[in-house]
């Protein structure tokens, strides 16, 4: 089973995300633990002080290194395995479906949620193995960003959704974003479902959603295309689409 602790000043946050859903069921199935712990329980201050002004001044709350280092170390000397200690920050590196295909593969992740104005720097130097950031733009703490990762680490967990395969064609998995679903009614307002996905003809129905899927991507990401792997027969009509384009067709 995988375990997933999360230390946040906010534990409270994770309560319906981690209970409902494919979140939920997973935890259900035994596939998954996931635990939100408030580090504030860890401070040795009277008053559970976790923040501090700033050495040199300036505004906001910097979160203070005895607290998080003890909270980890705690969960750490609880456990056989060894955990990646994942800070949450908007100067880490960006998650992406590799990423968390990644850390999927991992038995134990510990998540650190940051508030206020960011954590000390020895946080950052001596405790942690990964940082991670969710985008370029900044949120006023950790919660989100870990919620958003767990997420996407846990679906990709076998046994976690239902169709084992749906995972493997989801857009960035095979580098390229995902083909058009349709789904009942064949025809919607006049606007009909392609032909070729009620032929019943499965390799015809594969090729046509490799050519979609190539499709989408060099419309809308075609930096994706430098990075992934390509057949001849994808080299071959992703030309055929430029030349289509070029010619104003
Ligand atoms: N002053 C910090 C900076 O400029 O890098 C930003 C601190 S932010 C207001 C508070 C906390 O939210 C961060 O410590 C981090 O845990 C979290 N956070 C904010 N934006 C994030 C992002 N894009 N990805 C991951 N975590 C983020």
């Amino acid at each position: 089973m995988m375990k997933v602790d999360v230390l946040t000043l906010f534990p409270e946050m994770m309560d319906g995300v981690f209970r409902a859903s494919i979140l939920g069921k997973a935890q259900e199935k035994g596939i998954v633990s996931l635990n939100a712990i408030n580090f504030r329980e860890y401070s040795n201050s009277k008053h559970g002080t976790v923040d501090d002004t700033p050495y040199g001044g300036g505004g906001g709350m910097v979160l203070k290194p005895e607290p998080i280092f003890s909270a980890v170390e705690d969960l750490v000397s609880r456990t056989s395995t060894t955990p990646r200690i994942i800070l949450m920050c908007p100067q880490g590196d960006t998650f992406t479906q590799r990423k968390a295909e990644e850390f999927a593969k991992e038995e134990h992740l510990i998540f650190i949620c940051g508030h206020y104005e960011g954590y000390d720097e020895r946080i950052r130097e001596h405790l942690v193995t990964d940082e991670l950031s969710i985008g370029d733009y900044v949120l006023t703490g950790g919660e989100l960003p870990a919620m958003v990762a767990i997420d996407s680490i846990v679906r990709l967990l076998p046994g976690v959704l239902g169709n084992e395969t749906s995972a493997v064609t989801d857009s960035f998995s095979t580098g390229l974003l995902e083909y058009p679903h349709y789904t009942r009614p064949a025809e919607f307002r006049g606007w009909k479902v392609p032909d070729i996905l009620l032929s019943g003809h499965h390799a015809n129905i594969e090729l046509w959603r490799r050519e979609q899927a190539l499709k989408r991507t060099l419309e809308r990401r075609p930096d994706l295309l430098d990075k992934v792997e390509l057949t001849d027969q994808d080299r071959q009509f992703l030309k055929q689409l430029q030349n289509e384009r070029e010619s104003g067709r």
